[in-house]
């Protein structure tokens, strides 16, 4: 870190902040974006999501604590009745004028199965929460996303994933649920009872009712060996199908105009623990952004800077359970677009994307993210009988993040991407036809649950195409 701050540092004493950071500076300056008012003239209070471009004013707060109070929500709070997590989704979920209901007050395991590795948990729960919990118990989640800040039901909601050739996403691992439904019925699903609801709303945009209680498949608490290393981006693209093959979790994040890759491989081990030491990846993203500040126009000079500031940089290894080691804190806000394409057309689009980044977008500085996700039956799953190679690519809370639409989600559509649920897209209700065999079902589903629509706002009325 140390090496790679003075070589950055090195770059303004050498006299390329004067060519580059002067015109960077018109171009990026650091503006907070606006924040609207706390309050509207009706004196009730905003709603943000977590990067700030999501908000709203309900006119009702709802915190149900039993199944009970939830139907009495659905039923007769005003409407549109939008369920919040903990609101880290990009796209229009969760924005409301009518009534805004979290389960926050329904978290907690309910019961579990030692032999089975199963465990049932209120919908509520935050991930964070539900990691040591499950501990208690023996049990991990097979697999987490890069944060575990997510309600376990705002993670359905959208088809929230990890990464790892054999695993899932979370939804993936769901074996029975329980929803309750705006006409007032709480129903108990899994593949044998309400088998249509449990297909349909195992991802389910918080459209088909709220979904009150999952039990999760675990694995028993597993030791492993998390390991980062910065190595060079081509070489990395050309053996990512071996190293989909090796690892049990792998992903990379390709650092733009850089030419390098930071590669994070998590494998079952038996070495002792060794705890994962200070997050290091904020300081590495917001050194990325001074390189783009200082030499942001001179691609040639911050990629020979960046190659020297990173090659050196030291491998990080951890060893401790899965649950402690597989999320990560990402304090630095950014906005998001993330898009799941058949596996073998994910380095195709990948080098598109770079490409069209360093040519036409010198302001983009955050690691563009690749995962594999092993592919499942839900109907509205990204991953629906597909295994599935993400990509995505965030741009910094403060800059324009217009060409996550413009340049990059053209690319990924071409190649056949299905859009994250919770991320940034443009698409509509046609689009999703098209890309989802069984969304035809999916609609019937919603509408025999919720015949009057009291749960959709104006973004979910465009993606399930309600009147
Ligand atoms: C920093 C950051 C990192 C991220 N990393 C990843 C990642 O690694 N992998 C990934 O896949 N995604 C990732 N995401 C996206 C995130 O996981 C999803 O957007 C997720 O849905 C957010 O969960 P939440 O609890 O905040 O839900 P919210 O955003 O509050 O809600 C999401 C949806 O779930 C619905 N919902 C919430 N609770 C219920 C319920 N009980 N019943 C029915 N519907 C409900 C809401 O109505 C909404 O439609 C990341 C997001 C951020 C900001």
């Amino acid at each position: 870190m140390t090496t790679r701050r003075r070589v950055i540092a090195g770059a303004a004493g050498a006299g390329v902040a004067g060519v580059g950071g002067a015109v960077g500076y018109r171009a990026w300056r650091d503006r907070e974006p606006s924040v609207p008012p706390a309050q509207d003239k009706d004196g009730r209070l905003l709603w943000r999501n977590w990067s700030g471009i999501q908000n709203a004013y309900p006119a009702h707060r709802a915190a149900p604590d039993t199944e009970d109070a939830l139907v009495d929500v659905l039923k007769n709070a005003p409407g549109p009745v939008r369920p919040v997590g903990s609101g880290h989704s990009f796209t229009a979920l969760v924005p409301t004028s009518g009534t805004l209901l979290t389960l926050d007050r329904m978290s907690g395991l309910t019961a579990h199965d030692a032999t089975a590795h199963r465990a049932t948990v209120r919908a509520g729960t935050r991930l964070g929460d539900l990691g040591p919990a499950l501990a208690d118990i023996g049990q991990e989640m097979a697999n987490l996303p890069d944060i575990n800040k997510q309600s376990l039901g705002g993670a359905l909601g959208t088809g929230t994933h990890g990464t790892g050739r054999a695993l899932r996403a979370i939804h993936g691992d769901v074996v029975a649920l329980r929803i309750a439904t705006p006409k007032g019925d709480v129903l108990a699903c899994d593949r044998a009872n309400n088998a249509d609801v449990f297909h349909a709303a195992r991802v389910n945009l918080g459209a088909f009712g709220v979904v009150s209680e999952v039990t999760l498949q675990n694995i028993p608490l597993t030791r492993v060996l998390k390991r980062t290393t910065v190595r060079q981006l081509d070489e990395v693209m050309e053996e990512w199908p071996d190293l989909i093959a090796r690892h049990r979790n792998v992903e990379f994040y390709a650092i733009p105009f850089t030419g390098l890759a930071a590669v994070i491989t998590v494998d079952e081990t038996d070495r002792p623990v060794l705890p994962r030491g200070p997050d290091t990846d904020v300081d590495a993203v917001m050194e990325l952004k001074k390189l783009r500040d200082l030499t942001g126009f001179l691609p040639d000079v911050r990629r020979s800077l960046a190659q020297s500031a990173f090659k050196d940089a030291p491998a990080e290894e951890a060893v401790d359970e899965g649950w402690k080691l597989l999320s990560n804190e990402r304090p630095v806000r950014f906005n998001e677009m993330e898009y799941h394409l058949p596996l073998e057309a994910q380095m195709g689009a990948l080098r598109e994307v770079i490409a069209a980044i360093e040519k036409h977008r010198a302001d983009v500085f955050f690691p563009i993210e690749a995962r594999v996700i092993d592919e499942d039956d839900a109907w509205l799953s990204p991953f629906f009988g597909r295994v599935s190679g993400s990509i995505a690519v965030h741009a910094y809370y403060k800059d324009d993040y217009q060409f996550l639409f413009d340049l990059v989600e053209p690319i990924l559509r071409r190649h056949g991407g299905r859009p994250h649920w919770g991320k940034l897209h443009s698409l509509k209700s046609a689009d999703f036809a098209a890309l989802y065999p069984r969304f035809k079902d999916a609609l019937a589903v919603r509408e025999m649950l919720d015949p009057d629509g009291r749960m959709l706002n104006e973004h979910l009325r465009s993606v399930f195409a309600h009147g």
